[in-house]
């Protein structure tokens, strides 16, 4: 962090100043008298120092930070990546490709089960379904909550596939124990409380992007969970809010190769809800494989005319096969480049 003083700062300010850094932070400083001013480098941990504090000081003419203030979602503190064991037979990170498919919303036991049994056929190998549902519309289909997250354990007793579902609140997280991984949703990348909590517990989480934050924001925001004391993120791109209006959001595809550089973290990508169209789906998916995406999360439904939500940005099980078979192909192929 390099802080800038202003012309008027007196020596003993100066000095003042320095002792508190040093102090209150623990950093080392390194300081140049320049002729019209006095530049402060700070050396060490900056993650913990309270940038927006440092600017009000009086003495103070600017401040900018040089180092990422995240630390244990940073590559440069965690050079290899995180590898995730999810059971015996899924690891996430290890260069291998996981597809996570699945209905937007559990709906009833012969629609999960038959829908695990349809995308395991073609290569995914966790199963995904919202039981608790963030709607827009607070009269719109809610989630069959604590029913729904029953029928996806059928579904994985039925298949061995490991599931994956979202959590809304803190108070739920007992709820959540026997699911392998827990979303944290876009509307919530920021609940705070949630994600400290998420961080006392150990269970991989799925942290998606929120709709308009930033990349330092989501990592800032992974940082969290990590804090507390749980390393098992994965950080999920679902497209971010833009002026354009053809799609329901629009995929950062330059996020994966980015966070790929600052984070040691797997990154999962969502083309459907990138896209909220199921033509998009596949060029997508494809895109997001190419970029270097650990997974993808894709959601599937039996009659997507008729699903309980996000219908329109659903594959059926026979589009689903077709975009996993290419999705596997370009996978091989990059990898024997
Ligand atoms: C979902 O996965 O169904 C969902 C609500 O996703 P997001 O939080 O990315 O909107
Ligand atoms: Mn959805």
């Amino acid at each position: 962090m390099i802080i800038v003083l202003k012309n008027a700062a007196s020596p003993e300010q100066i000095n003042n100043f320095t002792y508190m850094l040093e102090n209150s932070y623990g950093v080392g400083v390194n300081r140049w008298d320049g002729i019209h001013s006095t530049v402060l480098g700070l050396i060490g941990d900056t993650t913990k120092v309270d940038i927006e504090f440092i600017d009000a000081q009086d003495i103070v003419e600017s401040v900018k930070r040089v180092q990422e203030p995240y630390k244990k979602a940073n590559r440069k503190f965690h050079p290899e990546n995180t590898v995730i064991p999810i059971n015996d037979t899924v690891t996430i990170g290890d260069g291998s490709l996981h597809i996570m498919a699945g209905p937007c919303s559990v709906e009833s036991e012969e629609q999960i089960v038959q829908i695990a049994r349809d995308v395991q056929q073609s290569g995914a190998t966790l199963l995904r379904g919202g039981a608790f549902k963030p709607r827009t519309s607070p009269y719109a289909f809610q989630g069959l909550k604590s029913e729904g997250l029953d029928l996806l354990k059928a579904a994985r007793r039925e298949t061995g596939l490991p599931i994956v579902t979202e959590i809304m609140r803190v108070s739920h997280i007992d709820m959540f124990e026997n699911v392998d991984i827990i979303q944290v949703g876009a509307r919530n990348m920021q609940n705070f409380e949630l994600l400290k909590e998420l961080g006392k517990i150990d269970k991989p989480i799925l942290l998606k992007r929120g709709l308009s934050s930033t990349i330092e924001e989501w990592l800032m925001s992974a940082e969290y969970i990590m804090a507390g004391g749980n390393d098992k993120v994965m950080l999920c791109e679902r497209g971010i809010r833009t002026y354009e209006t053809f799609t329901r959001n629009t995929l950062d595809v330059s996020a994966i190769p980015i966070i790929k550089k600052l984070s040691h973290l797997p990154v999962i990508v969502d083309p459907s809800h990138a896209s909220g169209k199921s033509w998009l789906v596949e060029p997508l998916a494809m895109a997001a494989v190419a970029a270097g995406a650990d997974g993808l999360i894709i959601e599937v439904h039996n009659d997507p005319p008729h699903a309980l939500s996000d219908g329109a940005q659903s594959l059926t099980p026979k589009q689903f096969d077709t975009v996993a078979k290419k999705v596997f192909a370009l996978k091989n192929a990059l990898d024997q480049s």
